[in-house]
């Protein structure tokens, strides 16, 4: 079934950029799928729309009913420069049909070294540095944990309260959350610890001393508790990701750098959700001028291609031994020139300044329909990377069912929003960057309407 709907679509930059229903939501084929899928694909992966995809091109993607949506989710951040974007398609399909994997740890290849290269230079900082390439987000932050173990010769980690490191055992438990990410696959890997967030919104005493108050626990767990010359690492999101798009309070991430640099702990921003010009800056980290030692790229690197990457100091990512990183598949030749397109992309269409011009129309609306709704406590974020967090009272209870009702009602009028969050209340928006100012006003109207409706 879903070959006859294809066939008659191709997605990339033709596939028409609307917002169009023909059946109800999700509709007759992508229901049998589920039925299938329910029948082969185990109940722990979720599906959160629950729309089959059949093309998708720039922001929009056709399920198999031939439903057209505005995707306002970007598949968790990845397909930044828009689904199928043509330069992506090129390069995948110009190396396709040269060779699709040799293992770099074996005979490497051109496109490898110059995704490197690229990373060096976008990356902050004009040190001298060396990128790495992995699969995943997670397998990435572990090895940046990798890195910072072996130039330092300690081995603590530091994280943070509401972040989100990824599924794999170690960051598992770098992740703050129990439930999903945590409950019941413990036990977790020993010498993590975890400070607070400066957390505007919710830090008790008031936004205004979040920054002072958060960096005074930090260290005086790193320096009273576990003694800073054990701790390798601190690994933080520049803004956090799953936990909400917390943006840090201003100053606090340029101090917890600083204590960093005097100490000789590794400092690691993890970019995996905020890097590859999400947020208006090629990285996240570069809005406060940090310079982390290591900093982590992933979801927008490569157009949805697996691809992540750690890019570091000389001196750190030299101090691993040979052999001792890697991985069969680590920077597929695919996935590089997917990445090479993306870079490309992002220089050639300004999507740097479109991703702060998209921040100020989904703020500005988002400003206009809290007033008028009174349900959102809070709106935050940088560029395209913003969210709004929804409370049901003076007193910030987070109002996880208000959050899930919108998503249902927008995904039923064509528009594809995430949810995030500790407390699972916040509504994520991660628009490509591709987006038209048409196509942003015809989602932002479905979302009004959608909140005025609660
Ligand atoms: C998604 C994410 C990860 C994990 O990436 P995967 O590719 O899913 O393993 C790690 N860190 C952050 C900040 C993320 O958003």
């Amino acid at each position: 079934m879903t070959a006859v709907i294809a066939d008659e679509l191709t997605g990339g930059p033709t596939l028409p950029q609307r917002r169009r229903l023909l059946t109800e939501v999700p509709g007759p084929r992508s229901r049998a799928l589920a039925a299938r899928r329910d029948a082969a694909v185990p109940a722990g992966l979720g599906s959160a729309h629950g729309v089959y995809t059949a093309a998708a091109g720039g922001g929009v993607l056709v399920d198999v009913d031939g439903n057209s949506f505005l995707d306002f989710a970007s598949g968790i951040a990845v397909t930044t420069v828009g689904n199928a974007a043509p330069r992506v398609v090129d390069g995948i399909r110009a190396q396709a049909g040269m060779f699709t994997h040799t293992c770099m740890l074996a005979t490497p290849y051109e496109n490898y070294v110059e995704v490197c290269e690229r990373l060096n230079e976008l990356t902050p900082g004009d040190h001298d540095k060396r990128t790495a390439l992995f699969n995943t987000g997670s397998e990435a932050v572990e090895n940046a944990v990798k890195y910072a173990r072996a130039a330092t010769g300690r081995q603590s980690v530091v994280v943070f309260d509401h972040a989100f490191h990824g599924r794999t055992l170690l960051t598992m438990g770098m992740t703050a959350k129990n439930m999903p990410y945590k409950s019941t696959f413990g036990p977790f890997a020993p010498e993590v610890h975890r400070v607070p967030m400066a957390y505007p919104y919710r830090w008790p005493s008031g936004p205004d001393n979040a920054a002072d108050e958060a960096f005074a626990q930090f260290a005086m767990v790193i320096d009273a508790q576990l003694g800073a010359d054990e701790v390798a690492a601190v690994v933080v999101e520049p803004i956090q990701g799953e936990g909400g798009f917390i943006v840090p309070a201003p100053g606090f991430l340029a101090r917890v750098a600083a204590f960093c640099r005097d100490r000789g702990i590794v400092f690691v921003a993890d970019e995996v959700q905020s890097g590859i010009a999400r947020t208006g800056d090629w990285f996240a980290s570069e809005h406060e001028g940090l310079v982390p030692d290591l900093v982590v790229s992933a979801k927008g690197l490569a157009g949805g291609m697996p691809l992540a990457a750690v890019t570091g100091r000389a001196e750190i990512m030299d101090a691993a031994h040979q052999g001792g990183i890697g991985g069969t598949y680590s920077g597929n030749p695919l996935a590089c020139a997917a990445a090479l397109g993306v870079f490309d992309t992002i220089e050639a269409d300004r999507l740097l300044a479109r991703a702060r011009e998209i921040g100020d129309t989904f703020v500005g609306e988002l400003r206009m329909i809290a007033a008028d709704s009174g349900r959102i406590g809070d709106i935050r974020g940088r560029g395209a990377m913003i969210a709004a967090e929804f409370v049901s009272d003076a007193d910030k209870t987070p109002d996880k069912a208000a959050v899930a009702e919108v998503v249902r009602v927008c995904r039923d009028q064509g528009v594809l929003l995430l949810t995030a969050g500790t407390y699972g209340n916040v509504l994520r928006f991660l628009p490509p960057l591709t987006m038209s100012d048409e196509q942003l006003a015809d989602g932002l109207g479905v979302l009004r309407d959608a909140i005025a409706a609660l």
